[in-house]
């Protein structure tokens, strides 16, 4: 039997200011699949970043309740969709399949776009409900979010620290990507990632896929979610289960991060000035910035700047890069970098695991690259004088007051590009290398609070277009941080 439930009405803009407009209907008892499309008008056709019209996005609450934080989130599908179902042991990518409880859901929409000043739209939801069936047909599966998340080892049984490649962002089916999970992880594999995070837009319905292919051989596979929110996109690693992304304003966001933080991910704030501007100024206790999203283009120097500035005001702050990879083959390829470009590079300690790997980004032993290829850059810095150089980018080191303390850079990558070592006050020191592998020391009188980092510069195609970033490293910090 099929239950029909056909529900209008009209976003205003009052409801946009809100953000979030609630429309709850009936689960009844029985039910085995859930349909649901929808309709508005003035759609927009094309990126609704640059083309006229509306775009609403959806997604759906079961009877647990639509709850700031704490709801029961059946899925996510933004404005990649117009029709969605869920069932039991299936759901449309974006959605999680679990019982469909009795009770009252809830359909949420985004007011991600709206050009007019009111807009109509219509949900048609169907419920196909087994009056015969027993209660307890599904009651084997269980609710999505309930069940702890297995944490992740193996990959590499490396005794002793290395660097591992890999990348913090991307995107499948799951949201607005081109590729199932099956064909990212396959082109991720041929490109020679060590771990890689999949974040798809405030859905966890990915992990599952992630879950499956996570067998041990290389990448590790990392469960993300974006929170994506219509002031602000930022990336959480390695919860236990889904984070909510309605950060309508401010303090909202900040009890995001706080939640974030709570539950052992770290928040971090992601292409923070274009394409989508970072807009909650007074947010605080986030950990990392994507400095680098996508290949190296104009927007990425003011998130870089902004980076810089949290330094200089002497806050500590990871800097991470991120592909934002929404395509690979065999799909249309619309963007042109895949997985991997750039490359965040994260030093772990032993065996490679989801821990070491937060754990290594949480500290800020991270670099980046354009991709996985290189440049390789290392800086490193021998605090005590006894010739090994122990301290990392992300690490502190007490500055001795009676010498200098000699730092160490590594470099593999053409020739004739620029390593400039930044301090707090600006440019300490340019090096040109004249060969593919470069080696060298110096050193450096710490005073007071400082840092000292590493980037790669040299042109790509035209020289009057300027430089770009082909490398950069995290801060090895000194003083009171
Ligand atoms: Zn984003
Ligand atoms: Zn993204």
């Amino acid at each position: 039997m099929r239950h029909k439930i056909r529900l209008e009405g009209v976003v205003t803009p009052e409801a946009v200011r809100e953000q979030y407009v609630y429309v709850p209907f009936e689960m009844p008892a029985g039910a085995r699949r859930l349909d649901v499309n929808y309709h508005y008008e003035n759609q927009v056709q094309g990126a609704q970043e640059t083309h006229p019209g509306n775009n609403i996005d959806i997604g759906v609450f079961d009877a647990r309740g639509a709850d700031f934080l704490t709801g029961g989130f059946r899925g996510w599908s933004g404005g990649a969709r117009t029709a969605f179902f869920v069932e039991p042991r299936a759901a449309t990518p974006g959605y999680l399949r679990g019982p469909l409880q009795p009770g009252e859901w809830t359909i949420v929409f985004g007011c991600s776009k709206i050009d007019d000043p009111t807009v109509r739209w219509r949900v048609n939801i169907e419920v196909e409900v087994d009056v015969l069936a027993p209660p307890q047909e599904t009651s084997g599966v269980p609710l999505p979010g309930g069940e702890k998340r297995p944490v992740v080892a193996g990959g590499s049984d490396g005794a002793g620290g290395r660097w591992y490649r890999g990348d913090l962002h991307a995107h499948s089916e799951h949201s607005d990507g081109a590729n199932t999970v099956d064909e990212i992880i396959d082109y991720t594999r041929r490109v020679g990632l060590d771990y890689f995070a999949l974040t798809d837009h405030n859905t966890i319905s990915h992990w599952d896929d992630l879950a499956r292919l996570n067998t041990g051989a290389a990448p590790l596979l990392i469960a993300g979610e974006e929170i994506t929110m219509y002031g602000g996109h930022a990336n959480v690693w390695g919860l236990d289960g889904w984070i909510d992304f309605r950060g309508s304003d401010s303090e909202k966001v900040q009890r995001l991060v706080e939640d974030a933080n709570r539950r052992g991910s770290m928040f971090s704030i992601n292409h923070p000035d274009s394409p989508i501007p970072w807009l909650h100024p007074s947010v605080q206790s986030y950990q990392a910035v994507e400095v680098w999203n996508a290949p190296w283009r104009w927007f990425n120097e003011p998130a870089l700047e902004r980076w810089v500035a949290h330094l200089r005001g002497g806050q500590r702050m990871v800097a991470v890069g991120g592909s934002d990879s929404h395509c690979v083959p065999p799909a249309k390829m619309t963007q042109p970098n895949g997985p991997g470009e750039p490359c965040s590079w994260v030093y772990v300690e032993g065996p490679l695991s989801e821990r070491g790997v937060l754990d290594a980004v949480a500290a800020g032993h991270v670099f980046i690259s354009e991709a996985p290829a290189g440049p390789f850059l290392e800086l490193r810095a021998d605090a005590d004088g006894d010739g090994v150089f122990e301290a990392l980018p992300g690490d502190r080191i007490d500055a001795p007051a009676d010498r200098a303390v000699r730092f160490h850079v590594t470099y593999r990558g053409p020739e004739g590009k620029h390593i400039r070592l930044i301090g707090r006050e600006g440019l300490v020191r340019e090096i040109t290398p004249e060969t593919e592998e470069h080696d060298s020391e110096f050193d450096l009188r710490l005073e007071g609070k400082g840092y000292l980092r590493a980037e790669v510069r040299g042109f790509r195609g035209r020289p009057d277009r300027g430089e770009v970033v082909h490398a950069l490293t995290n801060p090895i910090y000194w003083g009171a941080w």
